[in-house]
């Protein structure tokens, strides 16, 4: 029998509720508890990974891949991306170019899955996925045609897209964050300019990764883990022994990420039929 996770967030293990003990993660990641950026700060003190590749935001809304090997090089991507970073095709020179033998990845779930793939089921004659220790998928209902989104805000509200600062999500609210205040525009608003093939995407948490990481509503601050195997849960289990993060039992908590994974799911049925 698939059970009520299986079937909307993929196979998890254990379930918590994290975040960062370090004061300054903390500080810059004050909305999702930095639990994540706590975990691999761990990882790489430890030498358990050699890198980090991840998206860093760098003009407005824009972002890069990049690999980050210290504590500094981490704080410095923290912070939302909106738009997707095109890195699973640079991934490999990344890895090769800094002569990373252990990763860890983090990215969204489409990208989670392209990476889980070929960690899991080498396609090519390459050791690329045998250099991938670590899978952490953000939550995602999705990023922006990066275009059009930006012309929308510049028509309708003025703002130019170098300036956004950050994107934010409060409930059904999208804040805009930029040199003259917060812009807050509805969630129904701006679906409209999101990629089509996100509009299409099925998958919330990430369930090829070995982490799936995010924020709910009702605890503000702290980041919720769903971890996937043995390995993932470790990790975690020995990043709180060490102090790099506060841990809590985050079951109770659950139905809300699968509320995430069933509107996601829900929204690409029906996109799929008017496309179709
Ligand atoms: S909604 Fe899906 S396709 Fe779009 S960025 Fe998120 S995971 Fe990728």
């Amino acid at each position: 029998m698939i059970n009520v996770t299986d079937s909307f967030v993929g196979h998890v293990l254990n379930i918590y509720l994290a975040r960062a003990t370090d004061r300054e993660v903390l500080n810059t990641k004050v909305a999702s508890g930095g639990a994540v950026t706590a975990i691999l700060n761990y990882a790489l003190d430890e030498g358990i990974i050699d890198g980090v590749v991840t998206a860093k935001r760098t003009n407005g809304l824009e972002g890069k891949a990049v690999v980050a090997r210290s504590r500094k090089e981490l704080l410095a991507t923290v912070g939302n991306k909106w738009s997707i970073v095109p890195f699973a095709s640079r991934i490999k020179t990344k890895i090769e170019e800094n002569n990373l033998n252990q990763v860890a990845v983090v990215c969204l779930p489409c990208q989670a899955q392209f990476f889980g793939q070929m960690r899991d089921f080498p396609m090519l004659e390459t050791d690329f996925g045998e250099r991938i220790e670590y899978i952490i998928s953000l939550f995602c209902m999705g990023t922006f045609a990066f275009e059009t989104f930006i012309n929308y805000l510049y028509l309708n509200h003025g703002i130019k897209g170098r300036d956004v600062r950050d994107v934010s999500i409060k409930g059904n609210i999208i804040e805009v964050y930029h040199p003259g205040g917060v812009l807050k525009l509805p969630i129904g608003e701006i679906y409209r300019y999101l990629q089509v093939g996100c509009l299409v995407c099925t998958d919330y948490t990430g369930s090829w990764s070995d982490i799936s990481a995010g924020v709910i509503e009702t605890k503000p601050g702290w980041t919720i883990l769903l971890a996937r195997n043995k390995k993932a849960d470790e990790l975690i289990k020995n990043a709180k022994k060490r102090g790099y993060i506060e841990v809590r039992d985050g079951s109770s908590f659950i139905g809300e990420v699968i509320n995430g994974a069933r509107e996601k799911l829900a929204r690409a049925q029906r996109n799929m039929m008017c496309m179709f």
